[in-house]
């Protein structure tokens, strides 16, 4: 469904150039979700920039469907971090959320059920004539949510969206994506700096390296598909595939495409692999 192929990114500014991304490649199969976890400032942000045709790669493509990504392809939605600034205060959180159907033209009728089936999936029903000021801060990444949801998106990118939230709102989140991803079969691509999150929510964990960026290991998180807080995060598989993202992170702030492979390394990680 989704192909990064050889993706380069590189910014050059006046005094500075920065090669974000090399030649970085992965593949996203239809009705996945996958993590991607990755040091800060390594390129997360530009490379689903990049996926949702926002950005123009200095190198390499994206594929949707077998179609190069050229500019923001119809059937894909973005959640980003700053849902603050991407709800408009003087719209209501109804208004907030239809904003993006009025281009796909689909008469008052259907649009008014798409959003009221958007925002009841959300929990947010009580709340639609509410402006977002007068909500807090998870409330308002539940908008920007159901904005999303209502789209209908076969792909969904998210970038860091509960990195501003408070631990208790943050895990009710993590358990509505997992629940909306379950009911609407959409793919899910889900970026974070969190470990845990990112062994929590989905069925692979991409790990990044620091920049120039590339794939550092891709690992399927084999937990059962029946999750939730308290016993999928006190099992003993979680705490292994922690250990284990923690200690790639870890090893990823000194690793980068610049880095010759270092076999004693790709050994250790395959052990693990075989232990699994
Ligand atoms: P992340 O989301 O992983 O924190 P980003 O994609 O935001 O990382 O940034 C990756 C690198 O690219 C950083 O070094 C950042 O400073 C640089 N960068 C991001 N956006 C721009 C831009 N518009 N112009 C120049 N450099 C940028
Ligand atoms: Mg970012």
């Amino acid at each position: 469904m989704l192909d990064v192929r050889y993706l380069n990114k590189i910014y050059t500014g006046r005094n500075r150039t920065v090669e974000a991304l090399r030649s970085l490649s992965f593949h996203i199969g239809a009705g996945e979700l996958v993590c991607l976890v990755g040091p800060s400032g390594c390129g997360k942000t530009t490379l689903l920039k990049c996926m949702a045709g926002l950005l123009t790669p200095t190198g390499g493509e994206v594929l949707l469907d077998g179609c190069p990504v050229s500019g923001p392809p119809p059937g894909m939605a973005v959640v980003f971090q700053e849902y603050g600034r991407s709800l408009f205060a003087w719209m209501n959180v109804r208004d907030n959320v239809a904003l993006p159907l009025r281009r796909k033209k689909l008469g008052k009728a259907r649009e008014k059920e798409l959003v009221d089936h958007a925002l009841e999936v959300v929990g947010l029903a009580e709340a639609h004539r509410a402006y977002p000021w007068q909500l807090s801060g998870g409330m308002q990444q539940r908008v920007a949510i159901a904005r999303a949801v209502a789209y209908e998106p076969k792909v969904l990118l998210m970038d860091e969206p509960f990195a501003a939230v408070d631990a208790q709102t943050r895990a009710d989140l993590e358990d509505l994506i997992r629940r909306l991803w379950h009911e609407l079969g959409v793919t899910v691509l889900f970026v974070t700096h969190d470990i845990d999150e990112a062994v929590y929510l989905g069925q692979r964990t991409i790990i990044l390296s620091k920049s120039p960026t590339v794939v550092q290991e891709d690992l399927t998180i084999d937990l059962p598909d029946e999750r939730d807080q308290l016993h999928t995060r006190s099992s003993a598989r979680f705490a292994e595939l922690r250990a284990h993202v923690y200690e790639q992170i870890q090893r990823a702030k000194h690793h980068s495409g610049d880095t010759p492979t270092n076999p004693q390394q790709s050994h250790s990680v395959h052990k693990f692999e075989r232990s699994l």
